[in-house]
């Protein structure tokens, strides 16, 4: 296959030829008798614009707060339920079911590979280098990329592993791919790592997809709200696979009001709070008798290894908190991964996990 010009040439055709739902218009300045909705709002309803209505398709306002946030063009982003729905549109508009395939560095993100199989793609694994504090093997992920990958998923800082994989390898790898598939660069916990975002970069390559979200540093998990930050014509492409009225009235009020400076600056300082716990939190993992390792992490977990992981996660448990068990990722078999948390929460952790070693002596 010759290399394709535009991004759009690498969807699906059925994807690029569809009419989209024709959504009832958005005319906020007239009455709306338009949309058979109910006229009046609910009793408790607080919601600014009321609950009895549809929301605005890809609000205007949270996409320009999201486009400035992430300093990219209003056109480059498309407003999901998280990043977790950017995955999924960006798999089911790229991948024909049965034919087409993407590539997924582990041990890595679950949802690329999970998202694939849905739509019937063929997953392609080629392993982060575990040697190299699990960096980023181009030139394996190159040579296995054949026609049929339309996606490569790369996820920096990792999860679980915590690393932040070296920005000149993901531009190495997307200028090497440009015109045979799109890089994905899932940026879920770029505002924990001492590195820039390289949303700004999909300006300049057509090919690279950068996804962000607001669960993570923003503390907005509940809210599902992310944003896919890419080529215009790959956003407005995306649009006319995402539901109409994907994210609700809640959330926009919600996650505007959150993009406001002044929660801006409280985010920020709520990063840095994590970052110093986890820092904290890595050193008295490493200084616990019955921990192998515990890797470096740009992100707000660490990953440690356990001489008995199973004794360490029932430990947590027993201390009321739940760890995660990444012992099923190859190359992980006595990694538990633990989200950083309030420093009373890192503070019982350690104990708790002290307590395995006291018990067994
Ligand atoms: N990407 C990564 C790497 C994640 O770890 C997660 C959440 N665990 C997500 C995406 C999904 O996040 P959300 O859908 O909440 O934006």
């Amino acid at each position: 296959m010759s290399a394709a010009a535009s991004p759009l040439e690498l969807a699906r055709a059925e994807i690029r030829s569809l009419a989209p739902y024709e959504h009832a218009a958005w005319e906020p300045s007239l009455e709306r008798l338009h949309a058979n909705e109910l006229p009046w709002r609910a009793q408790a309803d607080a919601t600014h614009a009321g609950l009895n209505r549809y929301p605005e398709p890809q609000p205007r306002e949270l996409v320009m707060r999201l486009a400035e946030l992430y300093g990219v063009e209003p056109a480059a982003v498309l407003v999901s339920r998280g990043s977790d729905e950017g995955i999924d549109l960006l798999t089911r508009a790229f991948c024909r079911a049965g034919s087409d395939a993407v590539v997924v560095c582990p041990p890595t993100f679950g949802m690329y590979a999970v998202a694939a199989r849905i739509q019937g793609a063929t997953v392609i694994r080629v392993p982060l280098i575990a040697e190299r504090g699990f960096a980023l093997d181009v030139e394996s992920v190159l040579a296995r990329c054949t026609p049929q990958v339309k996606l490569v998923f790369l996820c920096s800082p990792n999860n679980p592993t915590g690393n932040l994989m070296a920005p000149e390898a993901i531009l190495e790898l997307t200028a090497r791919l440009a015109g045979r598939a799109l890089v994905v660069l899932d940026e879920a916990y770029i505002e924990f790592a001492d590195a820039p975002s390289l949303a700004a970069q999909v300006a300049q390559q057509a090919f690279l997809v950068v996804l962000r979200t607001l669960s993570k540093a923003h503390g907005l998990a509940g809210a599902r709200c992310g944003a896919l930050i890419a080529a215009p014509e790959i956003v407005a492409l995306l649009r006319k696979i995402i539901p109409p009225y994907a994210l609700t009235q809640t959330t926009i009020e919600t996650v505007c009001e959150r993009l406001q400076p002044p929660h801006l600056a409280a985010a920020r300082e709520r990063v840095a709070l994590i970052r110093s716990e986890r820092a904290q939190l890595a050193r008295a993992l490493a200084g616990t008798a019955g921990v192998r390792r515990v890797w470096p992490s740009e992100a707000n977990f660490v990953l440690a290894e356990f001489e008995d992981a199973s004794a360490a996660f029932a430990q947590a448990r027993a201390a009321g908190l739940l760890v995660r068990d990444v012992r099923a990722h190859p190359g992980l078999e006595r990694a538990l991964r633990i989200t950083v948390g309030t420093p009373e929460q890192n503070r019982r952790l350690i104990q708790a996990l002290q307590r395995v070693r006291a018990e067994a002596v």
